[in-house]
């Protein structure tokens, strides 16, 4: 392994190692929690370094891999969180990940695994071009580079050995939550008792590019139509048989078409058919119902209950059962207004490193959706990587120093306020 004459980032790469030494691919098809064993297993390497740690105290692991523990601060500030997943996707490539650190030249393709001949070519992932002259992380060219979510956890765990041997920072308590199965549902964020988490405010590192800062995200909800027609053999079925097919084609008609993933972007919202079992007996259609705007989104959800009502109007006769669950919320909910120091702070934090905040409205969900349903105000930042889910996830080097920078430079922006302060009045249940 390559060193650096930079203590720090010596320790964020030696972590990078050490922890993508251990696969933890998550598995939607178990309906356990954490759905693999090796998410255990990183979990509880984690505990036992944390445990070595100084000023780390209230380290508690539980059965389903939820891993929290605080580093003490001054109570007289405000408690803040870092959250990281534990997971890496749950893809069909090998889950042993064997990242190395190259070199990019100017012009030049990186070869990544010289047996089977797998480049990352800068006419495939032209952002590549960016780091010339950088060193980078990269796959052999089998796996993801697991910087999603690895990045965050070198991150997380190389601030907790800072601050316990700089305990001058003077900053609040720092929690730090590592939770299993975001990839496949944000399952462990959505299990946290969030009593384990007593903090004004947390963050997730699970972005991707060097000044990314995402503080709105979807609100999110599934909806299922359950049909059970009514089924007659076709010679007798004049004005009885009720098939169940056909009304799925009708509400697929009464959905917007153009309203759909594939016709929108930034903050246009959708209705998105994502499953259908049919046959003439019974029907299950699922459907997805996204939209950052909350008003939007519960138009959305009650336009499904107006073709639930007609559905039942028209065919008396079928049994036709709508569900809809919510399942993860904007962010953005729990942070009125934009100038809150949640993100203030974030963005503050990266301009003291030199990087300019790109403000992103993220057409999906993090782990900070589902914290942020619990009334944790949760945004997100970069971890510096390009990418994620791909052989071809690369985290440069410097970005990822930077990505640990600006973590440093955030607990110091929350160390300068007081708890009694005016300034954070504003912060949700305060
Ligand atoms: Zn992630």
């Amino acid at each position: 392994m390559k060193t650096y004459d930079n203590a720090v980032l010596n320790e964020l790469i030696e972590r990078f190692f050490r922890y993508t030494a251990i696969p933890s691919q998550s598995d939607e098809k178990a309906d356990v929690l954490p759905s693999s064993p090796g998410q255990m297993e990183l979990a509880q390497c984690l505990a036992e370094e944390l445990k070595q740690m100084e000023l780390v105290d209230k380290i508690i692991l539980t059965d389903d891999a939820i891993l929290t523990a605080r580093i003490k601060g001054n109570p007289e500030k405000h408690a803040i969180g870092f959250v990281a997943h534990l997971d890496t996707v749950d893809i069909d490539l090998s889950d042993v990940i064997k990242p190395q650190i190259v070199h990019k030249e100017a012009g030049k393709d990186i070869l990544l695994n010289k047996e089977k001949d797998i480049w990352l070519r800068e006419s495939l992932i032209p952002a590549i071009a960016k780091y010339n002259g950088q060193d980078i992380l990269v796959t052999d060219g089998t796996s993801v580079l697991g910087a999603d979510n690895k990045a965050a956890i070198s991150v997380m765990m190389t601030l907790a050995s800072q601050l316990s041997s700089l305990p001058s920072f003077g900053c609040g308590d720092v929690y730090l939550a590592f939770v299993p199965d975001e990839e496949i549902g944000l399952l462990g964020a959505k299990a946290l008792d969030p009593k384990r988490l007593p903090v004004t405010c947390a963050y997730t590192i699970d972005s991707n590019e060097v000044g990314e800062l995402v503080c709105e995200t979807f609100n999110a909800a599934v909806a299922s139509f359950a049909i059970e027609g009514v089924p007659t053999h076709p010679m007798g079925g004049k004005n009885i048989l009720v098939n169940p097919i056909m009304i799925v084609s009708d509400i697929l008609q009464m959905l917007d078409r153009a309203a759909m993933p594939e016709h929108t972007e930034g903050r246009e919202g959708y209705i998105w058919p994502t499953d259908l079992e049919a046959n003439p007996t019974r029907a299950l259609l699922a459907l997805d119902i996204r939209d950052h705007d909350k008003e939007e989104f519960e138009k959305k959800k009650a336009a499904l209950h107006h073709i639930h009502r007609w559905l039942e109007f028209t065919y008396p006769t079928a049994k036709i059962k709508l569900t809809v669950e919510d399942i993860y919320e904007n962010i953005a909910n729990s942070i009125p207004h934009p100038d809150e120091p949640v993100v203030a702070l974030l963005a503050e934090a990266m301009k003291k490193c030199g990087i300019r905040p790109k403000y992103i409205a993220m057409r999906g969900g993090t782990d900070g959706s589902a914290l942020s349903a619990k009334g944790i105000p949760t945004p997100n930042y970069f971890t510096g990587a390009h990418h994620f889910h791909s052989i071809y996830e690369f985290l440069p080097v410097d970005s990822f120093h930077l990505c640990y920078q600006v973590t440093e430079e955030l607990v110091r922006a929350w160390a300068k306020i007081a708890k009694s302060s005016d300034e954070v009045v504003s912060l949700p249940g305060k």
